[in-house]
Parts: C-alpha cells; sequence; structure tokens
C-alpha cells in the first residue's frame, strides 16, 4: 500500500515548539513513522518553506518527505496558504507523473492539504481521507468569545466553506476524538458513518516515567519545590496568560513552587513570531511579581522531555481551544497528572478527577483550585491512572493499526 500524505504547513522534520509547528508535525511524522513498520510506504508532501531545505529527505525505505514549491521558498504566514493551493496541487501532481507513482490513498491534514487534495483526488481518482486538526467555526468562535482580534469574520467564513466542501466531498473523515466526531457531524451536516474515530498517540520509547527523585537531579532541580509544568508553543490561544494568574495565587500557599514553560523557536523567523507573546508574559509575571518563579525553558527535543514531565508535580494544559493536545497524552505516560482547559480534545483524553481534572477554560480561580488539589493529593495518587489510561487507548503502535485496517476498508 502506498499513501499520498500531504501536510501542506506542518512539515513532520521542522523545528517543533515555534509557533508554527507543534502537534500536527509530531502526528504526521509518527503516523508515517509507525505506517513504515507495516510495510506501507509513505510520501509527505510539504510546502518547501526554507530555500536550505533539500527537496527530498528519505528517512528510510518507506517514508520520504518531499517539498513541494508552492509560492517563495520562505515562511508566509499559514493564513496566506490559499493563495498557492493550485502551485502546490499542480506540483505534486508533476511528481507523481514523473516518478509514475501508483498511490492508493490520499490522506489530507488541515483544510488546505484538503483542498489540494480534492484536486489531486480529481486527477487521480483515488479516496481521500481527510483529517482537520482545527476547525475554524470552532476556533472562531472561542476566539470570538475571548475577543481576540485574530477573530477575522471575512477569513473564517471562507474557511469554512472549504472545510464545509471537504466533509462533503472527501471520501472518508478522520475525528481524532468522540468529542471532533460530534463537532463534525454538526459543523458541516454529514453522515455520522462517514466519520471514523482514529485517535492521536504516543511513543512509550520515547515518553516513559522515571522516578521522580532522579527526573530532578537530571535537570537539576531540587526536590522539596513543586513544579509545574507547561509544554507547547507560544501562542495566545494556549492559555499561558491564565496559568500566571493561577500561578500567582499557588505561590500564596506553595512560596516555593516553580513554573517551567518549555517551548518556543529557535530560528530568527520563530523568534519573531513570538515576541509579543514574549513581551506580554514577561510583563505579567513583573506586575503579578511572580518573575523570579517562572522560568522560561525555550524549547526541548522529544526526547528528552520525559525528563521534564517525570519532574514536574503537575503539567498544564490551559488552552481557550485545543482540538486535540498531545502533551497531555505525554505527561500522562510519564505518570503525571495533568490539569488541562475543559475544551475540545481534553474533554476527552483527560479524565476528570482521575488522572488529573478539567478547569473552567480561561478562569485563573479555577484552575488554581486544581493545581492545589494535585498538589494536596500528590501525584503518586494519580500516576497509576494517568499509566493506565495512555496505555489502554493511546499508544502509537496500535493507533497505526487501525489505521492500515481503516485503510483497507477504504481501499476495497
Ligand atoms: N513540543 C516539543 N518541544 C517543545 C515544545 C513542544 O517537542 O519545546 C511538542 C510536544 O512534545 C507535543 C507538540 O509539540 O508533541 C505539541 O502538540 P500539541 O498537540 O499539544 O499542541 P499543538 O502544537 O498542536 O497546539
Amino acid at each position: 500500500m502506498r499513501i499520498l500524505l500531504i501536510s501542506d504547513h506542518a512539515d513532520p522534520l521542522a523545528e517543533i515548539g515555534s509557533k508554527e509547528a507543534g502537534g500536527q508535525n509530531i502526528y504526521v511524522f509518527y503516523l508515517a513513522k509507525f505506517l513504515c513498520k507495516l510495510g506501507i510506504s509513505v510520501d509527505v508532501y510539504t510546502r518547501w518553506d526554507r530555500k536550505n531545505k533539500k527537496e527530498v529527505v528519505k528517512f528510510n525505505s518507506h517514508l520520504r518527505v518531499i517539498r513541494v514549491k508552492a509560492g517563495p521558498k520562505k515562511y508566509i504566514p499559514r493564513d496566506n496558504f490559499l493563495t498557492v493551493t493550485e502551485e502546490f496541487a499542480r506540483n505534486i501532481l508533476k511528481k507523481i507523473k514523473k516518478e509514475n507513482i501508483n498511490y492508493d490513498i490520499i490522506h489530507t491534514n488541515y483544510w488546505f492539504s484538503g483542498i489540494i487534495g480534492l484536486k489531486i483526488s480529481k486527477i487521480i481518482k483515488k479516496p481521500l481521507i481527510h483529517v482537520y486538526h482545527s476547525i475554524g467555526k470552532v476556533r472562531f468562535d472561542s476566539l470570538k468569545n475571548y475577543k481576540s482580534q485574530e477573530a477575522n469574520n471575512e477569513f473564517f467564513k471562507i474557511r469554512t466553506d472549504c472545510e464545509k466542501e471537504i466533509a462533503q466531498k472527501a471520501d472518508r473523515i478522520i475525528a481524532t476524538s468522540p468529542v471532533e466526531r460530534d463537532i463534525i457531524k454538526n459543523t458541516f451536516g454529514i453522515d455520522e458513518k462517514k466519520i471514523e474515530i482514529i485517535t492521536i498517540g504516543v511513543y512509550p520509547k520515547i515518553f516513559h516515567p522515571i522516578k521522580t527523585e532522579r527526573a530532578r537531579k537530571l535537570i537539576k532541580r531540587e526536590n522539596d519545590q513543586k513544579i509545574i509544568l507547561y509544554v507547547g508553543r507560544i501562542e495566545w490561544r494556549k492559555g499561558i496568560g491564565t496559568l500566571l494568574y493561577a500561578f500567582r495565587e499557588v505561590v500564596k500557599k506553595y512560596p516555593d513552587a516553580k513554573l517551567y514553560i518549555i517551548g518556543g523557536g529557535k530560528s530568527k523567523t520563530s523568534k519573531k513570531l513570538e515576541e509579543l507573546e514574549y513581551r506580554r508574559l514577561g510583563e505579567i509575571s513583573r506586575e503579578l511579581a511572580i518573575e523570579d518563579k517562572v522560568i522560561f525553558w525555550g524549547p526541548k527535543k522529544q526526547d528528552e522531555l520525559y525528563k521534564y514531565y517525570s519532574a514536574a508535580d503537575v503539567c498544564v494544559v490551559p488552552s481557550y481551544y485545543e482540538p486535540f493536545g498531545i502533551v497531555p497524552l505525554e505527561s500522562m505516560i510519564c505518570g503525571t497528572p495533568v490539569v488541562a482547559s475543559r475544551t475540545g480534545g481534553l474533554k476527552y483524553t483527560v479524565k476528570d478527577g482521575l488522572t488529573g481534572y478539567h478547569f473552567k477554560t480561561r478562569n485563573y480561580a479555577d484552575l488554581t483550585g486544581k493545581i492545589i488539589t494535585v498538589f494536596g493529593k500528590g501525584k503518586d495518587s494519580y500516576a497509576g491512572n494517568c499509566l493506565k489510561r495512555i496505555c489502554d487507548d493511546f499508544i502509537w503502535e496500535e493507533i497505526a493499526d487501525q489505521y492500515r485496517d481503516f485503510f483497507n476498508q477504504v481501499i476495497k
């Protein structure tokens, strides 16, 4: 079996943690990697966004990452991608023709890829399976609710129309949780039978628990302080601002507590994109007089993160909007409970009261209470449930099997 996978902006080999690279890049990387282990060949097509990137990277005998010329070979804001979908599709079709490749399935990720995929499937006549990763209407509603300037009505109208077209014309849709399945069904009015739920996973070789004391030694932290961890992009909608307000309350009860923030980009472009949010968060920390207890640690590589998750007492995911959220899975498999906003996929992955807690989105008082509850009970009282939650449902090897079975069912 051979898969044509399109991931317009999310290059699976990109620098992770920066504003424009996170969960989707990780998902594409691991999905492709584990499908390959099952003998399925995958070509990942992504936009060529830097001159000095190679056009084709042969990751192994079954997996290639192919950068496609679509617009200038440099960073362009994701929201401008609609203007390059035509060129994107044309250049993929050229490649297919040149190499005479016979794909069995087109798997598209995010709405621009969906549009590109529809153009390609018309020509090569192969089934198209789409994963949304983020749904315009839900994102718009939450941004509007919280009065973000990013809530551009005109743009989201175009996006929603395109997403609806994809829902109607794709052969099948994958939802990453039952929560997303219901959103897709209700937003686009499609038959539930067209939607398959296949969740996202974690790789236990990379993420696994180690004893808290050992983890703290490895990251050179003391044993007697409480550690709150945030991992993810430095972006307004991730809700780090709310976490800072909650943290100020937490330190009233736990004066030695520390908040570690992991994420952000290293490249010049990433740093520029994150500048405003960093400045805003720095100002809030100073105003709240917690700046000596909040440590911005920058991005960390995936294979280092288990030490930080294992060292923490709690991991907080304070997003205002979160379609799925891989970070909670990574934390839970390291035995660390998660306190997450009651939104999107977080409602499904985090089991309230068992593997951590949900809190009312953007409500710092509720978040404070939940963090203090976890501190009071101790992380060990959640660890068993956390590990069980992940081992039962979120291991990549098993998820790849589900994908293989589903693909076979679609091409039959
Ligand atoms: N991540 C990373 N290094 C960092 C920060 C984040 O590898 O410094 C990874 C993190 O481990 C997770 C992904 O980025 O796998 C974030 O995915 P998530 O779905 O939680 O958020 P998204 O990026 O989709 O908003």
